[in-house]
């Protein structure tokens, strides 16, 4: 009988967040018109034909300053995870993470049968620079640092970063900017100087194209030239290539976005604070706040008035806590109005 690998069998199989209308910090606010205006112009070739990257590749290496052959792009980060998973990670390697953080991580790093050493977070949920340099081990084979992380929003500083980067030579360092138009700095202009660092980009947050899957993987050329090997030719769909141009030049619309999130972000943890909530600084389009013990209660309360929101108590560390993505204004508006009607509720 067919059986995949033990590795694989092991992993819990994956509870599709849609179904339980969690949110999954998209832009709410859609698309840049000139994006909707592209596709509507595609015609029936435009999906016929496979696709090729390498002038979408061009347009993402010139806008983020980086040479040509030191970009990738993937399925999303999803992919470019995968790819960083499978080329450095094997039986008896290890995956190094801070929890908590992006869940995928961790499922990407098992399946390839390798172990993943996760460092348990303090109170504060701080990036625990000095454990990280700690645990690192000539087995070390990829570290994965969201920046800013999810679900807290924070964010690690650069010199922390690039402690971890120098630390461990001989692994892969992952830092994904997958929200940092929100509000984060950039590694990417250490990339020359760093031949096992790797940047991760993303146009499903800002850029609202999550549905397109359009993601960025930057690093040194002699390291994408290998990931390039056994990455799929047409991993990235036609549709997405043929978007990604207007959809870097509609630099307006993600400006306006990430400023209304902005505002929002701020609202949103002010009035945490004014119902005496713990809630966490944001550099994301999401904040992660703690709503206590009822927070089951919470999520379903606020499902009932229209908001699905993410449950991420069973996240390490993060005990009663939800995350909730920040939208448009008037999202915003009604949101903080069924925050304050459901933290009463459970209050009561
Ligand atoms: N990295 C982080 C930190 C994320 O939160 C997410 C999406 N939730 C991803 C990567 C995946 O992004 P993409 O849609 O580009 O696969």
């Amino acid at each position: 009988m067919l059986k995949p690998r033990a590795a694989i069998v092991a992993l819990d199989a994956y509870q599709s967040p849609i179904a339980d209308r969690a949110d999954l910090n998209e832009n709410t606010a859609g698309c840049s018109d000139r994006v909707l205006a592209r596709l509507r112009a595609l015609n029936k070739s435009d999906v016929a034909m496979y696709p090729d990257r390498t002038a979408g590749e061009r347009a993402v290496a010139d806008y983020l300053g980086v040479p040509h052959d030191s970009v990738l792009l993937t399925n999303g980060i999803d992919d470019g995870l995968l790819l960083l998973s499978a080329a450095y990670l094997g039986e008896g390697d290890e995956m190094l993470l801070a929890d908590p953080t992006f869940v995928m991580y961790p499922i990407y790093g098992r399946a390839t049968g390798a172990q993943v050493v996760r460092i348990t977070p303090a109170e504060d949920l701080a990036f625990p620079v000095g454990e990280v340099l700690a645990r690192i081990a000539p087995r070390t084979r990829l570290i994965t640092i969201a920046n800013p992380n999810n679900p807290t929003g924070t964010v690690v500083p650069q010199e922390a970063l690039l402690h971890v980067v120098k630390a461990a030579p001989d692994a892969a360092v992952l830092v994904d900017e997958a929200y940092f138009e929100f509000g984060g700095e950039t590694l990417l202009p250490q990339l020359p100087s760093h031949p096992n660092l790797f940047v991760a980009r993303t146009f499903s947050k800002a850029y609202g194209l999550a549905g397109l899957r359009l993601g960025v993987l930057a690093g040194a050329p002699e390291q994408i030239e290998c990931l390039r090997r056994f990455c799929s030719p047409f991993n990235v769909n036609a549709v997405a290539l043929a978007c990604l141009k207007d959809a870097l030049a509609d630099q307006e619309f993600v400006r306006d976005c990430v400023a209304q999130i902005k505002q929002g972000r701020a609202r949103l943890i002010a009035m945490c604070e004014e119902l005496g909530l713990r809630v966490w600084p944001s550099y994301a389009n999401f904040v992660l706040v703690r709503v206590g013990q009822r927070h089951r209660e919470f999520v379903d309360v606020m499902a009932r008035r229209g908001f699905a929101i993410r449950d991420v108590s069973a996240n390490p560390g993060c005990a009663g806590c939800v995350r909730i993505t920040v939208g448009t204004r008037s999202q915003v508006d009604n949101l903080l109005l069924a925050m304050r009607a459901a933290v009463e509720q459970i209050r009561s």
